[in-house]
């Protein structure tokens, strides 16, 4: 018999593939040069020349036997010791190799760091926007994801709506910064805040609420600005981490899990990850991504072109008299539809070949997201057929 809870996942697929596999057929009918695809972050820029020759390096000098051998679960101890010296550099906090976990892309550090924290039943608050991945992510897992609406005017956390909403079974909260879909970057005020909440509310239930933190877009932040690191501010913080995004590398399905070192119990927790990720087969990471990203830690793919196409999408949507936030970073912007049903908005889209994503399953209807990692020249052609579908469907 085939499982009923996940075939029942074909039901609800994710728009995003199917706005993109639409696409990506469309291409091929008209030439993929006439099809504005804002639907996948999917990075659009080569990933840097360092990690390149890392990789025919180490094929062409290292020991096949140790290049393509099983990784240890918990990860090659040279490359977690490589990340733990890289991120205390950076971030100043003094993690050690005991305190990271390799993982499967974000998808995986996420997917462990749900399990090592709650038990079925227990409660991981969410902020809307969310990435709609996190609800099978979470829901998989038996935790309930409860979700804090919207601040809408600047997509910052709604702390009235999340104090209704934290209760004793909360055993974490998830957050993404810089966020996909909204492009914000979460201030320090508003870390601060949460972690001052997260503290209260520890010691009023008396047990550990562990900050999850979503990373992948931790490097492609705006005007010169660097995001601030949330695991400064809260102690039980497990930073999630991938390199799909900063080394534009998302098919090598490589990330990681650090642990701060203040986080309760934290030099077994990545041991535990390690049990975790037999009981749900998720395991040894790639030795050759591993190996070949910790030659390239401190580095990032030419980001700049997602800066130049958010000014370039930003001042459009303005003129066009959008409601829009201006994003601090990601490649992502989320303006509100010009109608309520931002569906039936993105439908209309789609007549024009614009490819636009409706938001309702990140947890804010009536907005749409766009994914701007696509090359500049095409952006710009796409704001004319912006304005065209813009003035036929909405100023007739
Ligand atoms: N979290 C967020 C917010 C994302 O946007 C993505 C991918 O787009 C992921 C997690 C999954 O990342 P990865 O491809 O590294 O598993």
């Amino acid at each position: 018999m085939i499982n009923k809870s996940y075939k029942k996942m074909l039901e609800g697929k994710s728009i995003i593939r199917e706005l993109s596999e639409y696409a990506t057929a469309r291409g091929k009918e008209i030439g993929y040069e006439n099809v504005f695809d804002y639907s996948l972050g999917n990075p659009s820029v080569p990933c840097p020349a360092g990690y390149t020759d890392a990789v025919v390096n180490m094929y062409k000098t290292k020991d096949p036997m140790a290049v393509h051998g099983y990784s240890p679960s918990l990860g090659i101890e040279d490359v977690r010791k490589a990340v733990a010296e890289s991120i205390s550099r950076r971030f100043g906090i003094n993690y050690e190799s005991k305190h990271i976990f390799m993982a499967i892309g974000a998808a995986g550090a996420l997917a462990h760091a749900f399990r090592l924290v709650t038990e079925p039943g227990d409660e991981i608050i969410v902020f809307a926007p969310f990435f709609p991945e996190y609800t099978e992510y979470i829901g998989r897992t038996g935790a309930i994801m409860k979700v804090v609406p919207p601040r809408t005017e600047d997509f910052q956390i709604n702390f009235e709506e999340f104090q209704h909403i934290i209760n004793e079974k909360t055993m974490a909260v998830l957050i993404n910064t810089p966020n996909n879909p909204s492009g914000i970057v979460y201030s320090e005020e508003t870390i601060k805040q949460l972690a001052d909440v997260l503290y209260a509310k520890q010691e009023e239930y008396g047990h550990d609420i562990f900050l999850i933190s979503d990373e992948p877009y931790r490097e492609i932040v705006f005007d010169g600005k660097e995001c601030p690191y949330p695991a400064k501010y809260y102690d039980n913080t497990l930073t999630c981490y991938s390199f799909s995004k900063s080394l534009s590398l998302p098919g090598e399905r490589i990330g990681y899990v650090a642990v701060n070192p203040k986080a309760t119990d934290a030099d077994i927790l990545a041991v535990i990850m390690g049990q975790i990720s037999r009981g749900i087969g998720h395991n040894c990471p790639a030795s050759t991504s591993q190996l070949a990203v910790s030659q390239v830690l401190d580095e990032t793919s030419d980001l700049s072109v997602y800066e130049t196409n958010m000014n370039i999408i930003y001042d459009a949507l303005v003129e066009m008299g959008f409601e829009v936030v201006r994003p601090g970073g990601t490649f992502y912007i989320f303006p509100k539809a010009l109608e309520e049903d931002a569906n039936a908005f993105c439908m209309k889209a789609k007549k024009y070949d614009l490819i636009l994503v409706p938001a309702d399953n990140f947890g804010c209807p009536g907005y749409f997201r766009m994914a701007y990692c696509i090359d500049t020249e095409k952006v710009q052609r796409s704001i004319e057929v912006f304005k065209k579908f813009v003035a036929e469907e909405y100023h007739k």
